[in-house]
């Protein structure tokens, strides 16, 4: 297939943003295109090259897309970098700059969807000495065979920029309605794989009889089951009872997947993490006594072995992003795993089969051990004593409790309330917004990315506290615009500074130490809860508030 009719599709899906209409429109594509390469176009669509749970990093960033830019149309370096400063997105200042080269050559080849998945494909995988050379070779070779509108898209796709405000539930209902399957199989074979692209192919070739027969495989990570958040201890138990309760461990979920030899790891975000944790693929090899497995735990950063005290989140970020010299990060930040739950052992899923008994194979299948151990877990029916497991998690340092249904299967991707979460409740903060970001794509004209601050009456200033960019709708990206816009001091390229003036209320999960905000402070997943038009900057919570809450 050729690229130019994706690139169209894109130009298409860009001018559009109803859900229904993109979803007719892409359907209408993903029907006529050959079966061979329906899964790329699944990939492309959804903006990335290769499914998420491969772990493939292209390895090609705005400095090569430049250089390859600037060889193939004959623009210098550093007019490019300015058109793109100017301009914002790559994508069109290639397209600005290839037209003139389409006025005086032309192409060797069709580009074809094939071939840029083959370039990139092999431009992944290259290492060592010249691999930087050969990589920018397979980027010029596309670009060169590019048109205009082409090399838009080719570029946005290769930076990871392609944002065509397609989630994985459109390209869901479009692959449904292209093959005439049923969207709720589609939706389970792509919670079991977490591949769109092989799911496309299954519903094309085998409609609905073959969907059903997806299951999980060992290798391929699988949504985890999500939790709700539970309204108090007495309510849950009123909803099941007995109930198993367990500490809310202070991590990142991680999915440990074991075929005979071979062990993988994946994040909740289905990334895979293998090559960051050796001792935790040491540890898997070693106590999970079956040959096939897929077992999930949460991953945690502690002091040390013998207190096992938690250390912050921002700590085992650190683990889960660093992908060179990992030996000294073992030993500089240690890390245990505390298993929760088992779905699939020696060939078979076990997703149906209720918690307790998964459970009980869990603890069958795993010989525990000082770094790799099972969730501590009470069953009870009686509130007191759950009171008193509550309290015994958080003075462990860990977030709270999970209340799990004994009887609940596992239902992948989902938040059914098999299981909830209690955590106590973190007060929320009024802050001050004090710039943002020009956002790209579809949100070009809207302020992102919002710079929350706090107020400092010791210093009478304003100092940074995080990023919101969360939990806002349009509408609300919208109104933030109108308000924010008369209020820009300075813009930066994509930066703006901005008066001190609109006040936010914000919840978040935890405060942290953060060297990159001027307060030294960072919030932890903030989110908006609400404009306060009714309050002044300096009515807002200060940093003697902040510093307050963290002592606590
Ligand atoms: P939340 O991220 O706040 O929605 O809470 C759910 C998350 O808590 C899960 O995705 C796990 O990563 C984590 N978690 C920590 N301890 C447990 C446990 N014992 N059982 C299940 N999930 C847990």
């Amino acid at each position: 297939m050729e690229f130019k009719d994706f690139a169209e599709l894109c130009s298409l899906l860009d001018s559009k943003s109803g859900r229904i209409e993109m979803t007719d429109i892409i359907a209408g594509f993903l029907s006529k295109i050959p079966r061979e390469t329906l899964s790329i176009a699944c990939y492309f669509i959804g903006g990335e090259v290769f499914p998420i749970w491969q772990g493939v990093e292209l390895g090609i960033a705005g400095k090569l897309m430049i250089k390859a830019l600037s060889d193939v149309s004959g623009v210098e370096d550093e007019e490019i970098e300015k058109l793109i400063r100017d301009k914002g997105d790559a994508g069109l200042v290639a397209e600005q700059i290839l037209v003139k080269k389409t006025q005086t050559t032309l192409f060797q080849e069709t580009l074809t969807l094939e071939k840029v998945y083959d370039n990139l494909s092999k431009a992944a995988v290259l290492e060592g000495k010249g691999a930087q050379e050969k990589r920018l070779s397979y980027v010029q070779e596309l670009l060169s065979n590019a048109g205009p509108l082409e090399s838009r898209y080719l570029v946005r796709l290769v930076l990871g920029e392609l944002r065509l405000g397609v989630g994985d539930g459109i390209i869901r209902d479009a692959i449904a309605k292209a093959f005439n399957v049923d969207v709720d199989l589609v939706e389970r074979a792509y919670q079991l794989t977490s591949d769109l692209g092989e799911v496309a192919k299954t519903a094309n070739t085998g409609g609905n009889e073959k969907l059903k027969e997806v299951s999980l495989v060992p290798m391929r990570p699988v949504k985890v089951m999500l939790a709700q958040k539970a309204e108090g201890l007495e309510e849950t138990l009123a909803e099941f009872s007995p109930a198993a309760f367990e500490v809310k461990y202070d991590g990142a979920r991680i999915q440990i997947h074991k075929d005979r030899k071979q062990i993988e790891l994946y994040t909740r975000r289905l990334e895979n993490v293998t090559k960051q944790f050796p001792e935790i693929v040491k540890s898997s090899m070693e106590n999970i006594n079956a040959e096939s497995a897929i077992i999930e735990g949460e991953v945690v950063a502690i002091k040390s072995f013998e207190d096992r005290k938690p250390r912050p989140f921002q700590d085992l970020s650190r683990r889960i992003k660093r992908k060179y010299d990992i030996s000294q990060m073992v030993k500089k930040i240690p890390v245990e795993v505390n298993l929760f739950d088992l779905i699939y052992i020696n060939g078979e899923s076990k997703l149906e089969t209720p918690f307790r008994e998964r459970r009980k194979l869990l603890e069958e299948a795993v010989s525990a051990t000082e770094s790799f151990r099972l969730s501590e877990q009470m069953v009870t029916d009686n509130a007191e004593q759950a009171d008193e497991f509550y309290e015994h998690a958080i003075s462990l340092g860990h977030e709270g409790v999970m209340i799990k249904n004994l009887d609940a299967p596992y239902q992948p991707g989902s938040r059914v309330g098999y299981m909830y979460k209690l955590k106590p409740v973190m007060e929320s903060l009024d802050l001050i917004i004090i710039g943002a970001i020009w956002g790209e794509g579809k949100r070009a004209h809207w302020l992102a990315s919002l710079l929350l601050s706090v107020y400092d009456p010791a210093r009478g200033e304003f100092l940074e506290i995080g990023r919101l960019g969360t939990g806002l709708t349009d509408e609300q990206f919208q109104e933030m615009t109108e308000l924010l816009k008369p209020l820009v001091v300075e813009e930066k390229g994509q930066e703006v500074k901005i008066k001190p003036k609109v006040v936010v209320e914000v919840a978040y999960e935890e405060i942290q130490h953060s060297p990159t905000y001027s307060s030294g402070y960072a919030l932890r997943f903030p989110r908006l809860v609400r404009i306060r038009n009714d309050k002044g900057p300096l009515d807002t919570d200060t940093m003697e508030r902040i510093e307050e809450l963290m002592r606590k």
